[in-house]
């Protein structure tokens, strides 16, 4: 039945949305894990404001390992949090440096080794630079799938856990981006626009129907 029910929901939201490319703005897996790490409590278009200038600067991670963190918070302070940011994603660069040989890796276990990088940011990393299974789980993903009553779950992993259950793989990384898409366009977080929604006939929250 749930296999069914998610099976619905993302191919109505396909028919909509189609497949969709992640909106940080990268040119390889470094600079996304550097984008998606800076995107942290901070609207995506406000990161690709700042990354090129960050990219020109420290393009790679063995340039970004030498970086003062200091310069780097100069060219993000527009950030929240960009003190810490800074200083994670220098001490990230270092890391991939030491440890995975200037190389950004492809597994959950050795992405969340580094520092600033959680289950989310890594499964963001995994789909997206990678084309690897990976569902990100961020506020939109989990209200939504909360309010269509797929999941009765507020944490981010046991939601993760549940989709990885019950969808291919194959659709984890573009199921997120649709969830996504869906909560900032129609699911908002304080009036949803259940009047126009395509997934009203399925959404336990919409008592209407
Ligand atoms: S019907 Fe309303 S609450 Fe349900 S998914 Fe659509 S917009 Fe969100």
């Amino acid at each position: 039945m749930k296999k069914t029910a998610f099976k619905k929901v993302y191919q109505i939201l396909w028919e909509k949305y189609g497949e969709c490319a992640c909106p940080l703005i990268h040119h390889s897996p470094f600079q996304l894990l550097a984008a998606v790490m800076l995107s942290a409590q901070c609207r995506d278009d406000r990161v690709n404001m700042v990354t090129p200038e960050l990219f020109r600067r420290w393009p790679t991670p063995a340039e970004m390992a030498l970086a003062d963190p200091e310069e780097v918070a100069q060219v993000i302070r527009t950030l929240g949090l960009f003190a810490a940011k800074s200083r994670n994603l220098v001490a990230c660069a270092r890391v991939l440096v030491q440890d995975f040989g200037g190389e950004v890796p492809q597994t959950m276990a050795d992405l969340t080794t580094l520092p600033g990088i959680g289950r989310k940011s890594a499964n963001v990393v995994l789909g997206n630079a990678f084309g690897l299974p990976g569902f990100p789980v961020d506020t939109h993903v989990n209200r939504v799938l909360n309010r269509l009553g797929l999941v009765q779950e507020s944490s981010p992993e046991k939601i993760e856990r549940i989709v990885n259950e019950a969808t291919d793989p194959a659709i984890w990384s573009n199921f997120s981006h649709l969830l996504i898409l869906h909560g900032r366009d129609i699911c908002h977080a304080r009036k949803p626009e259940c009047e126009v929604c395509p997934l009203a006939m399925l959404c336990r929250m919409n008592k209407k129907y």
